[in-house]
């Protein structure tokens, strides 16, 4: 049997890379899913390519900076999928590559409401409908920058991501004795749109790679199955960990 039948599950950042990797993979492991993200059509091509592989998936777009958006997936899964037991807040921007002293403060603003408010308001309406399903598992998307490795330009982006973080650790505190699970997910070097939008030239790509003890970087399939041992009862006595899916970035030295 499929490891996630009668299971609910809400991924953010759903329209490309790993977040569309990961709805298709909980959809395909027999979860009802609601995707979300800004881009519409986007969403609608990944729900109709769930569909045509047999599987069930409803599109809710918005801005995870926007609460109202994050009421409104929970309640999408409550009335079209009858709860929620999964969320994968995975949604996030790198954002402009400066250093430090350049950053207007608008701009961090903006990053840290994507990557770490948008996270915040996602668990906020996620832990009480998991709560009235008798509990379930919530997983932020984080990353490797700033967190073994610190990359010039991306302070805002690294400080949000190690925000999310903190936060999967202490709502980790807060609910896991109440069946809600919450762990983050650090992905290295994956090749997405982000990815691709920062890895521009051969020797970037190069580089980044490079970073990497396997010299590649990951398909976004591979971190999809990252999050979904995190979100099955396969990881049943994992919670408050920060898990690196990273080929090897952090033991890397050469
Ligand atoms: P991606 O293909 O660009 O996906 C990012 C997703 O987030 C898209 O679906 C995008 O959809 C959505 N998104 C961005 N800003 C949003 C906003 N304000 N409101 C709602 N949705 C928003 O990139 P990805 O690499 O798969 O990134 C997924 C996550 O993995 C991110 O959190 C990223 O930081 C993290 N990550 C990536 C890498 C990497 O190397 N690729 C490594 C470590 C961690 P719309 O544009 O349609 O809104």
């Amino acid at each position: 049997m499929a490891i996630l039948t009668g299971k609910v599950a809400l991924v953010t950042g759903a329209s490309s890379g790993i977040g569309e990797a990961t709805a298709k993979l909980f959809a395909h492991e027999g979860a009802c899913v609601v995707v979300s993200a800004r881009r519409s059509a986007e969403l609608e091509r990944v729900v109709a390519e769930i569909a045509s592989a047999g599987g069930e998936a409803v599109a809710v777009a918005g801005d995870v900076a926007d609460e109202a958006l994050h009421q409104t997936l929970v309640v999408t899964a409550v009335e079209r999928f009858g709860g929620l037991d999964i969320a994968l807040n995975n949604a996030g921007a790198i954002g402009l590559n400066e250093p430090t002293p350049d950053i207007a403060l608008e701009r961090w603003r903006a990053t840290i409401e994507t990557n770490l408010t948008g996270a915040f308001l996602g668990a906020k309406h996620q832990i009480p409908a998991m709560i009235a399903r008798g509990g379930g598992s919530l997983i932020f998307v984080s990353t490797f920058v700033g967190h073994t490795v610190g990359m010039p330009g991306m302070a805002a982006y690294a400080a949000a991501k190690a925000g999310v973080v903190g936060l999967s650790k202490v709502i980790a505190a807060e609910w896991s004795a109440k069946g809600v699970r919450c762990n983050a997910l650090l992905p290295g070097g994956t090749d997405t749109p982000a990815g691709r939008e920062f890895a521009t030239s051969p020797e970037i790509i190069a580089f980044v790679e490079g970073m990497h003890a396997m010299k590649r970087m990951a398909a976004p399939e591979e971190i999809a199955r990252a999050a979904l041992f995190l979100a099955s009862d396969a990881s049943s006595f994992m919670t408050g960990a920060a898990m690196l899916v990273d080929g090897g970035v952090s033991i890397n030295k050469t």
